[in-house]
This record gives C-alpha cells, structure tokens and sequence, in this order.
C-alpha cells in the first residue's frame, strides 16, 4: 500500500476498488460474523493472491465491540495481499458517529430511511468527517428492498436509482463508491430472479453518468447465478458484496459436527471450508485471484 498518496488514494479500499477497476476484475465485500469469517477471508484472499475486503454490519459494532473491529482490522493489515475492513449499510447517524470512532478502513451510508433532502445530508455529514480520518465511503441511492442476517427488513417502497440523479448525488455529496438500486434487492429475489428484474439499461446509464471516478458496489447477491455477477461487472460493477453464499458449506460442517469434535477442531475445519467458498468466487467469477 503507498502510504505517500494523497486522500482518497491514500485508503486502502480505495486502492483495492481503484486497482480491480483498471485490471478488469472485481473486490468481493465479504460479509462476516465473527472470527472465523474474518479469518476465511485472509485465508482465501492470501492462498489465491487476490485482494478483498471484510465487511461487518453496525450489529458487530454493537455486539463484539469496536475492539473486535481492531483485532479484525490489525490481522486483515497485516496479510501478505490488501485487504480492507468495511461497515456495511450504516442505517442510523448514531451508527455513523460510532463507526467513524472505529478502525474500518471504509463505511457503507445507507440513507434509506429517510427522504431524498435528508439522505444527502446524512451522506454528506459523513463524507465530510470521514476525509480526518482517511476514512472512504460508500453510499446507496435509491432504495432497495429486502434484508440480511444482521439488518432490519426495509419493507418502504423499492426507489430506483435515477441516472442523472445519481452524478448529481456524487458531486453534491463526495462519495467514493456508489451502491445503485436497479431491480437488486436483499434476497431472496422474486420469482424470475435477477435474470428477471435487473434494469440493466438503468445501470448502463448510471455507469456511464458517475464515470469511472466512483467505482459502483452490487448489494443484492444472494441467490445470484455466477453469470449474473459477471453481466453486474460487465455493467461497470467493482466491488460485489457476498454474504450467506460463501459460507453455505461452513454452516452446514458445523451443523454436522458442532456435538462431535473438539470447538479447536471445529473452529479450524470450519475456517478451512469457510476459505473454500470464498476462494472459489475470487477464482471463478470475480477474477481477482493472482492479482495482488
Ligand atoms: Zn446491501
């Protein structure tokens, strides 16, 4: 990482987001839990020499504490490959106030419950403090529906990402990443799928309004085909959040042998299989594998 650039470039995730933009590949944002999630990442990410990013919702903050976000923060930095520490769809300012205390390398603003005047306002409070800190942003516009293990179910009106809108929500705001709502949604997906509801002409026009500087992030991937994810990078997605996906086969080892092995046992197998699904995304359908 250079340490001489100047802020923006100076932040890890921007490197990591900006570098998979020039070579053509994507950053999976992993979605994790708890230690094992933090360490199938690192894991993956070093094996394939390829660079990612660990991301928490504002529940780990709240749950393990700030200092699980050190610990989580220190061994991501100190991989042999870059990766980041995020903070997915920060919902409440109070959150923001928090997270901007912690050691993320970057925060996810989800202005989604408020309205268009006050969700810039958010974003932009945040944005502002963030540039002391060599803090990064990302921020959604629009709103999709849905939820995850970890976030409330938004169940307000699905708002689509307008293109012009959009250029003019990054320059009056100074957002580094931005998340579009164009037919995604927090899983599961309606029948038909993505195949189905994706604008994908929407998402074109928003790539093509934001330009190059503000790398765009795909939330909404689980179930999502390994094709769909490729067609989201080929519409000018960078960085892919994955959660429940990556670790189906981790769940369903400790389901199996949580009563049986020793937790040192458990613990250890289940980073390996855990590792395995990460790894098999950087190498199959992100492409990041060997570029870091
Ligand atoms: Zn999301």
């Amino acid at each position: 990482m250079s340490s001489s650039a100047e802020y923006p470039a100076s932040n890890r995730t921007w490197q990591i987001i900006h570098n998979a933009r020039k070579g053509g590949y994507a950053v999976g944002g992993f979605c994790v839990y708890n230690t094992e999630g933090v360490l199938a990442v690192i894991k993956a990410a070093e094996r394939c020499r390829s660079p990612a990013m660990i991301q928490f919702f504002p529940w780990t903050m709240h749950f393990q504490g700030p200092e699980f976000i050190r610990y989580a923060a220190d061994v991501a930095h100190k991989a042999s490959v870059p990766i980041s520490v995020h903070l997915d769809h920060c919902l409440k300012p109070e959150d923001a106030d928090q997270a901007l205390e912690c050691a993320f390398d970057s925060i996810m603003v989800d202005g989604s419950l408020f309205d268009e005047a006050e969700s810039i306002a958010y974003v932009k409070s945040v944005v502002d403090r963030a540039k002391a800190k060599g803090i990064t942003i990302e921020a959604e516009l629009g709103r999709m529906e849905g939820g995850e293990d970890g976030l409330p179910t938004i169940d307000l009106e699905t708002v689509w990402t307008d293109p012009e809108k959009a250029a003019q929500f990054v320059k009056e705001t100074g957002v580094h990443f931005l998340a579009p709502s164009f037919g995604n949604v927090h899983g599961p997906y309606p029948p038909g799928g993505a195949e189905k509801h994706w604008q994908l002409d929407r998402l074109e026009k928003i790539h093509k309004a934001v330009g190059d500087e503000t790398p765009l992030v795909l939330h909404g991937t689980h179930p999502l085909s390994d094709k769909m994810v490729q067609v989201a990078m080929d519409h000018g997605m960078v960085k892919v959040n994955q959660n429940r996906n990556v670790r189906n086969g981790y769940h369903q080892y400790v389901e199996e042998n949580a009563a049986k092995v020793e937790l040192t046992t458990l613990q250890t197998q289940g980073v390996e299989i855990y590792s395995q699904g990460v790894e098999r995304l950087m190498v199959e359908v992100f492409k990041s594998a060997g570029k870091a």
